[in-house]
């Protein structure tokens, strides 16, 4: 069978440079291309290369349109603007999308869901095994639990990172909620400073931190009264984000149109 060809929007991002040496180093995938905005500096750059792989002769383009008229899948770790952008080409030319963008308004994850309809969309606040794995386990625990156990979610990344809570605290958050069977949205506390009042029972609470080069480190609390239950994950690389990235477009080949996430890929589902 025929490697699946995979094109790379942002391909020069921290997170673009460990897909394509994912997707190098992945049985059935091969590099078709990669695009990053006009006028970067990365423009004509060797895409292998940039990446720290021996050069290949695929060089950097800023045509997107032409990168998904090409490709059987596009791996988009960008920005929410560029995403919504790519899930559009994507329905248009029929293309796998796999989505790992976080920061995504309502609306904007409204309109990539609509392109959903048209082609295999792959979306995920956070790509690794390890952490859908804990969002099941949350789920769970908080199903067993009730809201005497006050649930907090305490994420740590990197100074770089743009949006908080990270969409991975989210989505832990959300599958709390779900557990508990209540709307995340009504019991979401996302930030506290001053006189914040007692805490309201019930309540999923969001902590960030941001500093250094952490990659990203979530813990779920669930504490009450003289005891309190713990789960953490801890990433150690980004390759971990890459390799569950460049797995859901593998299987996405052959799906029917639909909005996936990583639950399905791996199977992890209820
Ligand atoms: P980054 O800033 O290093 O890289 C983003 C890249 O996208 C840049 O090279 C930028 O030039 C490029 N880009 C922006 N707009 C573009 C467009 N319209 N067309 C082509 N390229 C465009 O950021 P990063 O650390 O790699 O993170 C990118 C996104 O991925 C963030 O939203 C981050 O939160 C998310 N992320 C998700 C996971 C996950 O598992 N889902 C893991 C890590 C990071």
């Amino acid at each position: 069978m025929s490697d699946l060809k995979i094109g790379i929007v942002g391909c020069a991002g921290r997170m673009g440079r460990m897909l394509v040496k994912q997707v190098t180093q992945t049985d059935g995938g091969t590099i078709c291309g990669g695009v990053e905005p006009a006028g970067s500096p990365c423009i004509g750059q060797d895409i292998h290369a940039l990446a720290g792989l021996e050069p290949s002769g695929i060089l950097i383009a800023d045509d997107t349109k032409a990168l998904f008229d090409v490709s059987d899948a596009v791996i988009d770790f960008t920005a929410p603007a560029a995403s919504i952008a790519h899930a559009k080409l994507a329905a248009d030319s029929g293309t796998i999308l796999v989505i790992g963008t976080t920061g995504l308004s309502d609306d904007a994850q409204t309109e990539i869901t609509a392109c959903g309809e048209k082609t295999v969309i792959v979306q995920g606040a956070n790509m690794s095994l390890g952490v859908n794995l804990l969002a099941q386990l949350t789920k769970k625990v908080a199903a067993l639990l009730d809201d005497e156990f006050d649930i907090e979610v305490v994420e740590m990344h990197h100074h770089h990172k743009v949006d908080a809570p990270s969409g991975t605290a989210l989505l832990l958050g959300k599958a709390a909620a779900a557990g508990r069977g209540v709307e995340h949205d009504t019991v979401a506390d996302r930030g506290r400073d001053g006189i914040t009042g007692a805490r309201k029972r019930g309540d999923i609470g969001y902590a960030v931190l941001r500093g250094g080069n952490v990659v990203g480190e979530h813990t779920v609390m669930f504490a009450a009264e003289n005891e309190r239950i713990e789960i953490t994950h801890k990433a150690g690389d980004r390759s971990i984000f890459a390799r569950g990235a460049v797995r859901a477009a593998l299987w996405a080949k052959g799906k029917p149109a639909g909005n996936y996430d990583m639950m399905d890929v791996l199977g992890l589902g209820d």
